[in-house]
């Protein structure tokens, strides 16, 4: 109740005016809008898998099916240029963003915006549409495939082939977690590998870099917060401005950036995403 008064009265945004100015916290690397909340598959390494919060999942482990209204993905982007924003932006978070039919009408938005589009995909709606693919190749100017299903280096290489063959403007880049699998909470492979404790003493910059917003306006710290547990704010109640400025945010990112840091924060000292890669192909 009194943050939406303070909200009301404008000393957040007050705050981020005097914040930007004084500690030249820089402006976020990456923006990440989830246009929507679902995804086709349900992958072992990914942290949705055993969300059972209502987030991603409800509690019988059913998805969550929902969507940013239109009207409010152009205003984030828009908040996002007017700010002088030209880094990268991706339409997802934990999420298939390409399930979203109005994925190419917002591609379009943010190249008229001079902004630059990446994204990452499980590729599966791709594969069905090709004109799809024609229509995206050259408009998303870097694209992640992750590749789930090979057993082998040969059917590896086959589905790099094909997807060479598709996009030919569009740069490419594939995801393996098969071979190099990041241990990420909520999955279930996290339970199931061998940590490295000096990993949690590694400085983590991720809050100093990326803007993550999820479908319901929630934002999250980095790409390990699905649940947006350091309650930053709401995208659709503040502007990113004063999300992105305020006094919590920038001790966090800062207090993150240093080695140890992970131990000031209940979610970053369980946190192992920086440590080596798990190769599962090897394991099996
Ligand atoms: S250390 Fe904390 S901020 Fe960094 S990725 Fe992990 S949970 Fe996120």
């Amino acid at each position: 109740m009194l943050q939406k008064i303070l909200i009301r009265l404008g000393v957040y945004k007050l705050i981020a005016l005097i914040l930007k100015k004084t500690t030249q916290f820089p402006i976020w690397e990456n923006l990440e809008i989830d246009i929507q909340s679902s995804c086709n598959r349900d992958c072992e390494f990914c942290p949705r898998f055993l969300d059972r919060s209502g987030v991603r999942k409800d509690k019988r482990g059913n998805q969550i099916v929902t969507r940013i209204p239109t009207e409010k993905v152009y205003k984030l982007i828009d908040q996002a240029s007017k700010l002088g924003f030209k880094g990268k932006i991706k339409l997802h978070r934990l999420s298939e963003s390409l399930l979203d039919k109005r994925y190419i009408e917002f591609a379009q938005y943010i190249k008229s915006k001079e902004l630059r589009l990446l994204e990452n995909t499980n590729g599966d709606v791709l594969k069905k549409n090709e004109a799809l693919c024609a229509q995206l190749d050259g408009l998303i100017e870097h694209l992640t495939i992750g590749l789930y299903d090979y057993k082998n280096e040969a059917e590896k290489q086959t589905e790099i082939a094909y997807w060479r063959s598709k996009f030919k403007k569009t740069e490419l880049v594939f995801s393996l977690p098969p071979e190099n699998c990041t241990i990420r909470q909520g999955a279930k492979v996290y339970f199931e590998v061998e940590k490295e404790p000096n990993a949690l003493e590694l400085p983590c910059t991720q809050p100093t870099r990326m803007m993550l917003i999820r479908y319901d306006g929630n934002v999250s710290l980095c790409c390990e917060d699905d649940g947006c547990h350091f309650d930053l704010g709401n995208a659709f109640e503040q502007s990113l401005s004063e999300i992105w400025w305020s006094y919590k945010h920038i001790k966090i990112a800062r207090t993150l950036e240093k080695a140890g840091g992970r131990h000031q924060f209940k979610r970053c000292n369980q946190c192992y995403n920086a440590q080596k890669k798990i190769n599962r192909l090897k394991q099996n």
